[in-house]
């Protein structure tokens, strides 16, 4: 379009009369209205009211067509789709649908499941009626095309399904809750598709399936919808943000298609996959005004097939080119968001071999109409986007609602005519996915049995289910070639006995799982560098595990079985007598037993021991008295083999009970202490939620808990943590009431207050009565900051550059409690790096910055006689020999002589001192997965450590160990401190120096 026409549109909108559409439908005819079919002029009104500039909307949604039959948004609303002040709840949404199905014959409603608060999720399928009635064949037809094993990958037999089948287009709204405007506008693209006869939408109604998710994240949006509700009726006051969205998580939840912990995730994924639909578009708030963000930037996404870089492309560039010509502002398809992670929510879809795509409208977090003031980079011109979004707006939910439709609308238009295309890649993609072995391969991923790792594959396998991934087991023996480690290695063999997993790569899913249990690499010199989520997240790696990618394709011609419950691989009880040992192998269900079998008595193996011909380890469970016959359940529930002993082996025990758990969040954030939250309730470990403030309020902590865990907050400082949030203006309530029935989860009058001097000083108070408390991240900072965590302090982090990355690590005390049932080190998340050093003494003077000082201390020797070796000789006297230097090791504390510790009262005490756990391994054998660059200022730092307070210990993390259900090799780390929360302090903890392992530990 030529700028004077551009000129003409803004002219003549502006020109026409509010009950006049606000475009001539003679400038475009693609999408020209039915001409015959009248207008609900009332509502049409509305819409031009709410619209606050006549740039923000568009020809296809500045009226909308009248219908006899079916009832428009505003019979549940009162009001129009987007209109100011009013957001309705699900259950309202879902009323309108109902009324939608109810009063269209284009229109059917399914319940797809139900979030972890039983709150119901919905979708809604709109097509003409015979589609409709063909759905189910239509779904056999696109079941074939999606598995093309059915018709043995022959494209003579793909070539009639791709005729007769409709594709399926599925929309999803409000994951992220404060971003509230796709529910309404889902409602209204409902109405129009199912009621408007513009031959673009007839056209669409008759060749295409749409479905619809209105609220995806429905616990969060009825919550949202309460928050909004309180702050309509307190005007002028300052309102709580949504402290909690979901059950566990709020903005992760779209960061979770990969392990598949949440209700939506898999609700999503089971209704995408059991449609067979192409597309899963998700609609976010954020950026103004609209950004179609798959295009986004690189690096993409190593394991989609690459015809989805071009749908990307072909799809986000059609798009921005169909808005630019209604002259709307803003609206851009490249840009900064890289497609590497496939943890977004989208990206299911990406995993299952169709197309994932996001929006970013811009919303205003309610529907409160306001003056927005954007950022330089918001509003600046650049060449993806000649026609940016202005500097300020009054910006509406109806201008919001008016781009997500048109852009809507318009995409799935072009999709709709050229639908024989988009089924044909889906094919295409299909078919080489199963054909993966053959082209890019590898051939499968195979995991044999180990007795130690049974537990965590089983977590492991979980996943692969979820994702609807096959997965099988060697029926006998098979010996294969496994490639060499490294690029020009020469490839070895391998066997794999009976039993061993395999997960093959000729079958349509196959990306879903090649994507996560392959390694990932980040260049540093990548052109991105703003990675926009983790760069490595190899669940291989995270999980602890063992799988070995195999290339040669001769596996695949072994035989092998399905397996349908990967829950029956443990559980086993073997042997006999009445003593029941549980090996300790870094289970995420051991502590779990201990609550299980509550009133028996469980005792901890301090040593190794041999027994029923099978390895102890350190840490494991020695049981006596628990009921014979509830056992073998409790075992299969938590996946934890067993074997019976006639007697109890000799060797050091210590007896533990059932530790009594709080779980302490503040009212900052609850999303990164959600996923540990999901990860106790998962592995069955009771807990009371407390908060920062109930801790404040109860000076006897120890009297009620044994451990505290202080989850991470999620990028918070010490001062907020201990202030929360200023107290200047009114009191900020989160609670249930009869305005606000869904702020649920925990109760405050007032979210301000923080942790408080009081708080701090009874935390204080309970470790230094023997209690644990567990931090990681900001609250391990915290810890530091506030005294509760002497001789430890945060690793300077120089310019190492870490973002979401695994790291390889190596454990310093392979004895202590903490490390039970791990062998050398352990893989972990690292999210930028952070590290400790740990020191003998409370000040500066014993801490160590400088990675000078892990030099070899003989390296800088002075200019004189002999070589670096030798000792230089000063002429005419005697050699006065010093004593030799010691070179400190990264992890270690400085080591103190006596001239430093004279008279000298910050030195802590040998029994005071923090004791390292584990540490990152050498520079060279740092990187596991993603992204690593300038490595020397963090590497064999400590990042486990547990210091001493008192009669008690504060364990800190650097990295996160429980971790968007990703982590799960690293429960374990938590979840023995836990268990062993008595044995932590100085005289149980061996301290028998452990030989260093070398650094290149085999992950
Ligand atoms: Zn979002």
């Amino acid at each position: 379009m030529t700028p004077s026409k551009l000129a003409l549109i803004v002219l003549s909108s502006a020109l026409f009369a509010a009950t006049t559409p606000l475009f001539s439908q003679e400038l475009d005819s693609t999408f020209a209205r039915d001409p015959g079919q009248p207008v609900d002029q009332q509502y049409t009104d509305q819409i031009h009211k709410y619209t606050t500039d006549p740039s923000f909307t568009s020809p296809l949604v500045d009226y909308l067509p009248a219908s006899k039959t079916v009832p428009t948004p505003a019979k549940v609303l009162g009001d129009v789709s987007g209109a100011p002040d009013m957001l309705p709840y699900a259950e309202d949404v879902y009323k309108y649908f109902r009324l939608l199905e109810a009063s269209s014959p284009r229109v059917k409603v399914f319940t797809i499941g139900h979030s972890e608060e039983g709150r119901e999720m919905i979708a809604a399928a709109i097509a003409d009626p015979k589609l409709l009635a063909d759905a189910k064949a239509n779904d056999a037809r696109l079941a074939q095309l999606a598995d093309p094993r059915t018709i043995g990958l022959d494209d003579a037999k793909a070539r009639p399904l791709l005729d007769q089948s409709w594709p399926v287009y599925y929309i999803t709204g409000t994951i992220h809750s404060p971003e509230t405007g796709a529910p309404t506008a889902l409602m209204e693209l409902a109405y129009r598709l199912a009621v408007d006869d513009a031959p673009y939408i007839k056209y669409i109604r008759s060749h295409m399936i749409v479905l619809i998710t209105p609220v995806v994240e429905v616990d969060g949006r009825d919550r949202m919808v309460d928050i909004y509700k309180w702050h309509k009726a307190h005007p002028g006051q300052d309102w709580p943000h949504l402290l909690y969205w979901g059950h566990y998580v709020a903005h992760d939840n779209n960061r979770d298609a990969m392990a598949m912990t949440l209700n939506l995730t898999r609700n999503v994924l089971d209704t995408y996959l059991g449609w067979h639909a192409q597309v899963l578009h998700d609609l976010h708030e954020s950026v103004p005004f609209l950004y179609d963000n798959t295009v986004g930037d690189g690096p993409y996404n190593a394991w989609v097939d690459p015809i989805l870089g071009d749908e990307w492309a072909e799809l986000g560039w059609n798009n921005v080119a169909q808005m630019q010509s209604f002259g709307m502002p803003g609206v851009f398809t490249h840009g900064d968001f890289d497609t590497w992670s496939p943890g977004y929510l989208m990206f299911l879809a990406a995993m299952h071999n169709g197309i994932s795509r996001l929006y970013e409208t811009f919303g205003n977090g309610g529907a409160d109409t306001e003056k927005r003031i954007l950022d330089p980079e918001e509003y600046s011109r650049t060449w993806y986007r000649q026609n940016p979004a202005l500097p300020v707006v009054t910006w509406s939910q109806r201008d919001n609602n008016n781009y997500e439709e048109t852009a809507l609308l318009t995409t799935i238009s072009y999709f709709s005519h050229n639908t024989r295309h988009f089924l044909e890649n889906y094919y295409i993609k299909s078919k080489r996915a199963v054909e993966k072995p053959s082209r890019e391969g590898p051939a499968a991923y195979v995991i044999a049995p180990d007795p130690g790792d049974t537990n965590r594959q089983v977590e492991l396998l979980k996943v692969l289910k979820r994702q609807h991934v096959e997965i099988e087991q060697l029926s006998g023996e098979v010996t294969t070639n496994v490639p060499g480690e490294k690029r020009g290695d020469k490839a070895k063999q391998q066997t794999f006995p009976a039993g061993s997993i395999v997960v093959r790569m000729d079958q349509p899913y196959s990306r879903a799982a090649d994507a996560l249990l392959d390694r990932q690499f980040w260049a540093p010199s990548d052109p991105q560098k703003h990675p926009y989520d983790d760069t490595g997240w190899s669940f291989t790696h995270l999980f602890n595990l063992k799988v070995v990618r195999i290339v040669d394709p001769s596996i695949l011609q072994s035989k092998m079985t399905l397996i349908d419950d990967p829950t029956k691989l443990a559980g086993k009880v073997s042997g006999s007598g009445s003593v029941l040992a549980v090996n300790n192998s870094g289970q995420v269900s051991l502590l779990s037993l201990a609550y299980k079998l509550k009133g028996t008595t469980i005792q901890v193996a301090e040593k190794p021991f041999d027994a029923d011909g099978r390895h102890f380890a350190a840490g494991s469970l020695l049981i006596a008295g628990a009921s014979d016959n509830s056992i073998p359940g409790i075992l299969r529930d938590l996946s934890l083999d067993a074997s019976r002993l006639a007697a109890a082996p000799s060797v050091p025990v210590h007896a533990v009970t059932a530790p009594r758990i709080a779980f302490m969040h503040t009212w900052l954030n609850t999303q990164t202490e959600g996923w540990w939250r999901y990860a106790f309730d998962t592995a069955g470990v009771p807990y009371d939620y407390i908060n920062t403030q109930t801790a404040a309020s109860q000076p006897d902590l120890r009297s009620k808990y044994d451990v505290i865990v202080f989850a991470p907050v999620g990028y918070s400082s010490t001062t907020e943590i201990l202030s929360g949030v200023p107290a200047w203006n009114n009191a900020m309530p989160w609670q249930k009431s009869e305005l606000t029935p869904n702020l649920t989860l925990d109760s405050t009058a007032d979210i301000r207050p923080g942790l408080g001097y009081d708080g701090l000083a009874h935390l204080k108070q309970f470790v230094e009565q023997g209690g644990l408390l567990i931090t990681c991240e900001d609250t391990a900072r915290f810890a530091i900051d506030t005294g509760l965590a002497p001789g430890v302090s945060v690793a300077p982090h120089d310019d190492a550059r870490v973002v979401g990355t695994v790291l390889s690590t190596v454990f310093v005390a392979p004895n202590n409690p903490i490390a039970f049932g791990y062998g050398a080190g352990v893989p972990v998340i690292s999210a930028s790096g952070m590290a400790f050093n740990v020191s003998n003494t409370v000040d500066h003077a014993g801490r160590r910055a400088s990675p000078e000082a892990f030099k070899d201390p003989y390296e800088q020797r002075v200019t004189g006689r002999g070589t670096v070796e030798d000792s230089d000789q000063p002429q005419g006297r005697k050699m006065a020999e010093a004593d030799p230097l010691l070179k400190q090791q990264p992890w270690e504390p400085k080591h103190l002589n006596e001239e430093e510790t004279r008279n000298n009262p910050r030195v802590i005490p040998v029994q005071s001192r923090p004791d390292v756990i584990l540490r990152f391994s050498d520079s060279k054998n740092l990187l596991l997965d993603g992204l690593l660059d300038k490595a020397s200022s963090i590497a064999e730092h400590a990042i486990v450590v547990n210091a001493h307070l008192g009669q008690g210990n504060v364990l800190l993390f650097g990295n996160n160990p429980i971790y968007r259900g990703e982590t799960v090799g690293t429960y374990a780390l938590v979840f023995n401190a836990i268990l062993n929360y008595q044995q932590l302090d100085y005289q149980h903890v061996p301290h028998e120096p452990a030989p260093v392992p070398a650094d290149a530990v085999k992950h």
